[in-house]
């Protein structure tokens, strides 16, 4: 499995290929996803299937199921200052307990957004992600622009996420391996405080926990 473990990526990191990096593909993750795509091309060409149907379904386990998960991790940490701990302390446990784990979820970091520091997570190399609370990772996390892009110049990419932060704010981006997933825990919005945990999990995004949203 891989071997790759390193630490934030500070803004300005050059982050390329030199650095030792043997970002090993996990064989199982690659074999399914050619087995998914060879099953796909073929219930398309049969006509069993409209590719933009399957889209629609790729895009709703994107963007809804999966998130859900990260969501209510949030919500809790928002509204329990002992889960908060842990779950800063023990991403992974914390997130046990919610009943969130599986696969590509073994090892998570939960890192929390401040006054003064926002975290953005990329994976350079592939696309490493805590599938249990965020799913499927979207078509943009896995370009090869995102993943050049955000560590390079990470308020510009921000910007275009429609994301901008004050210049007395530090960004750090972090790099997912196949060893340790980062999940961002945001900033608990002014206005918020009379909402409940549910309330507070439908306003929490997927672009929010990983850092390309403020919530
Ligand atoms: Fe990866």
């Amino acid at each position: 499995m891989a071997k790759k473990s390193h630490g934030p990526n500070k803004h300005g990191h050059d982050h390329g290929n030199d650095d030792g990096h043997d970002h090993a593909h996990d064989p199982l993750e690659e074999g399914a996803a050619l087995r998914v795509r060879a099953l796909e091309e073929i219930v398309v060409a049969k006509g069993l299937v409209d590719p933009d149907a399957l889209d629609a379904i790729v895009e709703y386990y994107e963007r809804e199921t999966g998130p859900r998960n990260g969501a209510q991790v949030i919500a809790r940490a928002w509204t329990d200052p002992d889960f908060k701990d842990w779950l800063l302390k023990d991403g992974t446990a914390a997130i046990n307990s919610l009943g969130f784990s599986g696969y590509q979820g073994e090892h998570i970091r939960v890192i929390e957004n401040t006054d003064t520091v926002h975290n953005v997570v990329v994976c350079t190399l592939c696309s490493c992600y805590p599938w249990p609370v965020l799913g499927l990772a979207p078509a943009w996390y896995k370009s090869p622009a995102y993943r050049s892009r955000v560590v390079r110049e990470p308020r510009v990419v921000l910007q275009e996420f429609g994301l901008n932060l004050a210049s007395s704010v530090k960004v750090r981006v972090w790099d997912s391996t196949a060893e340790v997933r980062y999940l961002v825990l945001p900033r608990r919005p002014p206005g918020s405080e009379g909402m409940d945990a549910p309330e507070l999990a439908n306003i929490i995004t997927r672009n929010g926990m990983i850092g390309t949203a403020s919530v």
